[in-house]
């Protein structure tokens, strides 16, 4: 392989008629976040030209595919935001979009005939065992291995008269001699001599197409005009460039992205940790800030905006922007872009978003259960869990994150059982306990916990807050006697939420509760 990049990125091959791109999963596990990325800019670039977004499922390794890996994928996918266009799920002009199907129509065989028909392939009668001695011997000369071409001078009719009768045989493709040129719009120009690749099986002999075969075969049934997936099939081009012209056909045009690596430069997999879009997913990764985060390996806008919304990045896609540079996975970067994207989380997304994380963290204690309760509907709605959860929201990196946070609101430490307590003995408690306890008119509400109501009841408590500063200024009190007063009386700690979400989050009944009980405690 003889690289040849050029300086200015060419655009690639002729593109007549609409954009149409393909995201090719093998339903052999679950979702990537490397094929995830594939899926993403595949997705990004339809989008953006207005072209339309394929999903096709490559699903000739029977025995290594499964359905319940497809629906996952899909699933996946879903989540993510990556919606398609056509696929096997809602069909679409060009279908069917499963391989296996796409098969059993006899749509590879069909195509390999006409190949046979026109020379351009012939039956392979080649047995295992003949195979890998020629490969053997080929090695032990120091040679590339490549078929020998044995069955390529076989008489046509007489080779198809022995397949028809049943003899075991594979359809190979018959190499030309020629150069092959694959133009890449990531990678430029890559220069390949067809002088290493021997004649290459399109059929097995079990009749299912091969790989590099049933690509093309779809991607010209398809219609697909760019081809977007990773690099590590930038050689399986070459071939495929061959079977294109064979067939009559201009290859599309091609960019291979670079693979994620883990920190250790070997490409991302178990031993890093987390692979798999369920697994962030998982640890409480937003779809938004995955997605955010894998566009960016790669590719980036012009300027310096980090932090982009999916339509964002439709707006600004561009192939020519993605760099060839291998993409070093990097969690700190995936940490910080989630926090920004849970900021921006309207109340209702963020509450919806952290249900199963409450769900799952809620069987361990009585407060954690309450939480969970109310979180997916066993309980009243309080406004004590929605008071809660914008609390949490500035800080959480991840959503796992929340429950530990959200329980100090539903687990107040009684006074009795409080070291922090002693310091309600101090001078000045007494006073600001029966300020607040005074003003109970006035105590915020959120309610029902929608967002309004949140929003209410955080300004009023903010204002109640400074004027019982003020109140307290005139008699001498300090500002941090104030506040410790109330933090500790409330809560029986001496950190935790802001006094503000206290008093909209708890609620009339155990603010005055709590404040009484601390009155006792100050004499
Ligand atoms: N099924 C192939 C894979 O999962 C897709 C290759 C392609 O996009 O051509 O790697």
């Amino acid at each position: 392989m003889n690289d040849a990049n050029n300086s200015a990125v060419p655009a690639g091959g002729p593109v007549p008629g609409p954009v149409r791109v393909r995201f090719a999963p093998s339903p052999t596990g679950t979702l990537h976040v490397g094929s995830a990325r594939t899926a993403l800019y595949n997705y990004l670039f339809a989008r953006h030209l207005g072209g339309s977004y394929i999903l096709r499922i490559e699903d000739t390794d029977v025995a290594r595919s499964s359905s319940e890996h497809e629906r996952s994928i899909m699933a996946d996918l879903a989540w993510l935001g990556l919606e398609w266009d056509e696929g096997p799920d809602i069909g679409g002009d060009f279908g069917p979009y499963r391989q296996s199907e796409r098969s059993a129509a006899g749509l590879y065989a069909h195509a390999a005939q006409r190949l046979l028909d026109e020379g351009k392939a012939y039956y392979c009668f080649c047995s295992q065992e003949r195979l890998e001695e020629q490969k053997a011997r080929m090695l032990a000369r120091g040679e590339m291995p490549k078929y020998d071409r044995r069955c390529a001078a076989l008489e046509r009719e007489e080779a198809a008269a022995r397949a028809a009768a049943g003899e075991p045989a594979t359809i190979r493709f018959r190499v030309p001699e020629t150069a092959i040129e694959v133009t890449d719009i990531i990678h430029g120009r890559t220069d390949f001599s067809s002088g290493v690749i021997g004649d290459f099986i399109i059929m097995r002999s079990d009749g299912g197409a091969s790989y590099n075969f049933a690509v093309v075969v779809d991607d010209i049934a398809m219609a697909i005009t760019h081809v977007i997936r990773g690099e590590d099939h930038l050689t399986n081009a070459a071939r495929q460039v061959l079977v294109f012209q064979a067939m009559g056909h201009e290859p599309p045009a091609w960019a291979h992205h670079s693979l994620i690596m883990g920190p250790d430069g070997a490409k991302l997999s178990k031993r890093h940790g987390a692979t798999s879009v369920g697994d962030f997913r998982g640890m409480g990764y937003l779809p938004s800030a995955i997605i955010n985060y894998l566009a960016l390996l790669s590719w980036s806008p012009a300027g310096e905006r980090e932090k982009l919304s999916k339509e964002e990045m439709v707006g600004e896609f561009e192939l020519q922007r993605v760099s060839k540079s291998p993409a070093i996975f990097d969690l700190q970067k995936l940490n910080w872009l989630n926090g920004l994207h849970i900021r921006d989380l309207e109340l209702e997304d963020l509450r919806q978003a952290l249900v199963p994380f409450l769900k799952a963290a809620g069987g361990e204690t009585a407060a954690g259960g309450e939480a969970m309760g109310i979180a997916t509907g066993a309980e009243k709605s309080s406004g004590r869990l929605a008071v809660a959860e914008t609390a949490v929201q500035t800080s959480l990196v991840t959503l796992a994150e929340a429950p530990g946070l959200i329980e100090e609101f539903f687990m107040l430490t009684p006074l009795a059982e409080s070291e922090a307590a002693r310091e309600l003995k101090e001078e000045g408690s007494g006073a600001v306990l029966e300020m607040a306890l005074a003003d109970e008119r006035r105590w915020p509400d959120a309610g029902d916990g929608s967002a309004e109501a949140v929003t209410q009841a955080l300004e009023a408590a903010r204002a109640l807050i400074k004027e019982w500063k003020k109140a307290c200024k005139q008699s001498d009190i300090l500002p941090k006697r104030l506040f410790r007063t109330l933090r500790i009386a409330l809560t029986g700690r001496e950190s935790g939420p802001e006094l503000p979400f206290l008093l909209s989050g708890l609620g009339s009944g155990t603010i005055r509760q709590r404040l009484q009980a601390a009155k006792e405690f100050t004499s």
